[in-house]
């Protein structure tokens, strides 16, 4: 595996892999790797000729200094995760080198798909990820990038943005990968401590459990006795739980459509905050 840091030599060494019409996938990460970024690798290296990932722990999106300090760094497992799972080329900018001073970045219009969930609680949050995705695709023509539906309303985000700059990519969304007891897989994970760890289970079975719930009380009481029995943990508080539509991202306020409603959540640990998110 080849590892780049300047972005001319990433878009000349994907132009040089592609020009006889070789496929390149794309999965843009923020390192500390572990399976679900490892599936998408998987993923895009299964469709395509060459796979080039992305490490660059991005400034702009966390509106939460104390978080980008503590963001969990992995390098050297990083590389050799990537560099076994079949991956043909690492692009690794510093933060000099994607935001450089000359260059203009467009204004975001997300049409709404950012006024809920994770957009309402993180200021400044989408329009950091659309930023550094919007310059990444610049650098890195690749026929297909791939994201974990894990950050569903980013997928739903970039997508937008893609269609809307007529970016050529197209993006392929990934399954979320679990841990064995469902916690979903996340770099911020190593950040639990051994009790939230332990309790971390419930955010998933109370997703799966909701389902019923609504089955049974209705939408609005089955939401409250999920928030309540997360918080019975004593170890998460709840940010957020709400059911969505997957297309607008808007809350489904009267019957739940099988298959297609999505289940959302936020919780706060001690020195960190999870998300996931489920199809009922
Ligand atoms: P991150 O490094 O957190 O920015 O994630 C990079 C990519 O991996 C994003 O497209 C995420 O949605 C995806 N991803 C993160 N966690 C998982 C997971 N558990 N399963 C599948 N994809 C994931």
């Amino acid at each position: 595996m080849q590892i780049i840091k300047n972005q001319k030599e990433a878009n000349e060494w994907v132009r040089e892999h592609t020009k006889n019409g070789q496929t390149c996938g794309f999965v843009p990460t923020m390192g500390a790797l572990h399976d679900g970024h490892i599936s998408l690798i998987t993923k895009a290296k299964s469709e395509n000729d060459w796979v080039v990932a992305s490490i660059f722990v991005n400034p702009t999106q966390f509106n939460d200094p104390k978080d980008l300090i503590n963001y969990p760094k992995t390098p050297e497992l990083d590389h050799a995760a990537l560099e076994n799972s079949g991956c043909d080329m690492l692009f690794e900018p510093d933060v000099a080198e994607v935001y450089d001073n000359s260059y203009v970045f467009p204004t975001f219009d997300f049409g709404g798909l950012d006024q809920t969930m994770e957009g309402a609680h993180r200021p400044g949050h989408f329009n950091g990820v659309a930023m550094v995705v919007y310059k990444l695709f610049n650098i890195i023509p690749a026929q297909r990038s791939y994201f974990g539906e894990k950050d569903f309303q980013q997928l739903a985000i970039i997508r937008k943005m893609t269609n809307d700059f007529g970016i050529p990519t197209t993006i392929i969304p990934c399954p979320t990968m679990r841990e064995h007891d469902g916690m979903a897989m996340s770099s911020r994970n190593i950040r639990l401590t051994p009790e939230e760890r332990k309790a971390a289970p419930i955010l998933f079975k109370s997703m799966v459990a909701c389902k019923d719930l609504i089955d049974k009380y209705g939408l609005e009481k089955a939401l409250q006795l999920t928030k309540e029995g997360i918080e019975l943990s004593g170890v998460f508080k709840v940010e957020y739980v709400e059911i969505m539509n997957p297309d607008t991202l808007h809350p489904v306020t009267t019957t739940i459509e099988p298959g297609r409603s999505r289940i959302f959540l936020a919780v706060k640990a001690s020195n960190t905050r999870l998300i996931d998110n489920l199809c009922l």
